[in-house]
């Protein structure tokens, strides 16, 4: 199963870190680095990631006359070895930083307020995708205003990819980019494109197949429901707007039955099946564009299917660059957090690379008008970027803990074994009483 950058990681980044920092007290931590020449830098990534971000890093050394000394883990081990790092007095000057840890790790001294540095820069901050700056603005209260802990290194917005070519080989109209389709179309061209196409009496090609963690925000919020209300302190998933989306969710296989079986789920799954070409819709994220580039059919980007809003909901993450509050060079350390996050040469190597969106209003704009490579509708990545896109619901609290119980025992939900009436009603309190919890440990940190 292909590995959501954002979403697993995130929540045991934050849970990890609040712990640690609780029991050892990361303000005291110390510098990774003891000369004031060597910056060290702690990232993580896919291989075509590291590679981009090297070639970044040494025209950085070139130009600031600076060592960096770069520590690059695999994005599964990268929470686990950050936390050690800090636990053991050996931040990294910079490192990456999930918006989930940005509260607590202001809170317990970890990362640098950089805000001085940041105004004080020659690059044009308003350049800059506003949801990626808020995401790492923290007033010690909330997330999205006062004082910068970090600038975003990149925002990345979900999108709802389909496969052309099995649109023009069912007979079926293309979707279109600027409206989404209601619940009620979508099901009908899933319908449509859930067929035996070689005539041998078994399935072979499937509508869909989505994974419940990624997919459900898009359906639940479009619905009008949220998992919490505004002010973060009650759990709200036992709405019938709620409810309803998670039902059609599980319904799409269970009764419309247009995604793969269990059993044939087994034996492949579907990122797999749509990297086939047996699947007409799955999800796509700008880190995906560097792989589908290979895929041997056409895809492109739509719009979410609306629900009762009448409107696309989606995703969006981002991750951040910060500083430690322990650096022992401040000024190239957030030069360095400038350079990569917002410098034109850096971003236009990893546009390049295909590993992410530009950071830049700008760039980015020309980026999506070229509608002659794939996905042709990039557009559709900036919309969800300027318009409709959200970050996940535990992003913002002071760890996702919460949240991540929601997940735990939906499997039966998924399998029709048991009703999105009664597993809301079930799960409710215990993610309220831990969300009560959460929001107590905020307000002992302060
Ligand atoms: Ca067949």
């Amino acid at each position: 199963m292909k590995v959501n950058k954002w979403f697993k990681v995130a929540a045991l980044a934050t849970t990890i870190g609040l712990g640690a920092c609780m029991v050892t007290g990361c303000g005291k931590s110390s510098s990774a680095s003891e000369n004031s020449d060597t910056i060290t830098f702690m990232f993580r990534g896919a291989e075509d990631e590291k590679k981009a971000y090297q070639a970044a890093i040494d025209e950085f050394e070139k130009k600031e006359n600076v060592k960096v000394k770069v520590i690059a883990t695999d994005a599964g081990q990268y929470s686990t070895k950050l936390q050690a790092a800090i636990s053991g007095g050996k931040t990294p000057d910079v490192f990456y930083v999930e918006q989930g840890s940005v509260m607590a790790y202001a809170d317990n001294g970890v990362l640098k307020d950089i805000t001085k540095y940041v105004e004080k820069s020659d690059f044009d901050l308003d350049n800059i995708w506003e949801y990626g700056v808020n995401s790492y603005r923290y007033d010690g209260k909330q997330i999205g205003k006062g004082a910068i802990y970090g600038l975003p290194k990149d925002v990345g917005p979900f999108a709802l990819g389909y496969n052309k070519d099995m649109f023009k080989a069912a007979g079926v109209d293309l979707p279109d980019p600027d409206k989404p389709y209601t619940w009620d179309e979508f099901v009908d061209v899933c319908k449509k494109l859930t067929r035996d196409s070689n005539g041998d009496g078994k399935l072979d090609q499937w509508a869909t197949g989505f994974n419940v963690q990624w997919s459900l925000p898009s359906f639940v919020w479009s619905n009008g429901g949220d998992w919490a209300n505004e002010a973060k302190d009650k759990v709200t998933i036992d709405t019938p707007e709620f409810t309803e989306a998670l039902q059609f969710m599980a319904d799409l296989q269970n009764v419309y039955k247009v995604t793969p079986s269990v059993s044939d789920s087994q034996t492949l799954d579907t990122y797999q099946r749509w990297m086939n070409g047996e699947i007409a819709f799955f999800p796509v994220g700008p880190w995906d564009m560097s792989t589908y580039d290979k895929l041997d059919f056409e895809y492109d980007l739509i719009p979410w299917p609306a629900g009762k809003t009448g409107k696309s909901a989606a995703y969006i993450g981002s991750l951040g660059i910060g500083v430690s509050n322990a650096t022992k060079n401040p000024e190239k350390s957030a030069k360095l957090v400038e350079y990569l996050c917002a410098s034109k040469e850096c971003q236009q190597q990893l546009v390049d690379a295909k590993v992410q969106i530009p950071n830049l209003k700008d760039m980015a704009e020309k980026w999506a008008s070229d509608t002659t490579t794939m996905p042709n509708n990039k557009k559709e990545f900036l919309d969800i970027v300027n318009d409709y896109g959200r970050a996940l619901p535990g992003a913002n609290t002071y760890n996702p803990e919460w949240y991540d119980e929601f997940w735990i025992n939906i499997q039966p939900v998924l399998d029709g074994k048991k009703t999105a009436a009664d597993y809301v009603k079930e799960v409710q309190p215990k993610m309220q009483e831990k969300l009560d919890a959460i929001n107590q440990q905020k307000a002992t940190a302060k």
